[in-house]
């Protein structure tokens, strides 16, 4: 299985930036054997969608509700990210985890919503620097494994340090191959057999200069890029670094 490098655009662009970014990775990626992918805010995916119609790089939302339509003022359904384009959904990502006060439980329901929808869930899991530091980390990696992957599961887990998001500092080689070694035999032990395929990207400040050695870490199967992945040349960079 190719590794696949997703971009979360978080809550960056406006529509004509969304569009020529996403212009720009397309233009790029011929001869990249990596999966691409791009998150942009729900509000561009369909523009998005539009402008990398006919290229290799697919296009996920950020987020999604857990029921498929409803009172819910401001919240997107599964089923809308789809019919706008989006074959990928980021769920659980730690700062819907600390800005909304997300649990284990409504990730659950949400990847069991995106599934529904025909989206590829990437649940995210990661410890914070206090739960690192107090040795904690596989602990509280495993539960958010139990907690918020349903059974069985059809996506993507994605390993996303909380200390390491956006801070310019990188798990090391070793950290990442711990940990991914770690989340796989979770996987086995939580999903038998399956636990084998479901890839398991590595998220957290991944760079042009960082990437080759990340990406060629036993168990990582991609990366989830955020900052970097707002430059097409940056982004395009690491995809290259994949195998
Ligand atoms: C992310 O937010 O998913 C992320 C990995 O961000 P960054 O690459 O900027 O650390």
């Amino acid at each position: 299985m190719p590794q696949l490098i997703a971009g979360n655009w978080k809550m960056h662009c406006l529509t004509a930036d969304a569009i020529a970014l996403a212009e720009a990775v397309a233009a790029g990626a011929a001869g990249i054997t990596a999966e691409l992918l791009v998150c942009p805010t729900a509000l561009h995916v369909a523009a998005v969608a539009k402008a990398l119609a006919g290229s290799p790089v697919a296009v996920g939302g950020q987020d999604c509700h857990q029921t498929p339509q409803g009172a819910h003022t401001g919240d997107i359904a599964a089923p809308m990210l789809r019919d706008a384009g989006a074959s990928y959904v980021i769920l659980g990502h730690s700062e819907r985890r600390q800005n909304h006060d997300e649990t284990d439980e409504l990730i659950r329901e949400k990847t069991i919503a995106a599934v529904e929808a025909g989206l590829t869930p990437i649940v995210c899991v990661g410890e914070t620097l206090d739960q690192r530091t107090g040795g904690q980390e596989t602990e509280v990696v495993g539960w958010q494994i139990a907690g918020s992957l349903p059974k069985p599961f059809a996506g993507v887990v994605a390993y996303e340090p909380v200390w390491a998001i956006g801070t310019g500092k990188t798990a090391t080689e070793q950290d990442v191959a711990t940990m991914h070694a770690f989340i796989r035999e979770e996987l086995v032990r939580q999903f038998g057999e399956d636990g084998h395929g479901i890839r398991i990207l590595y998220g957290g400040s991944v760079k042009a200069s960082n990437a080759a050695a990340l990406l060629a870490v036993p168990h990582v199967g991609g990366a989830l890029v955020g900052g970097a992945s707002l430059k097409a040349d940056e982004f395009l960079t690491i995809a290259r670094a994949a195998r």
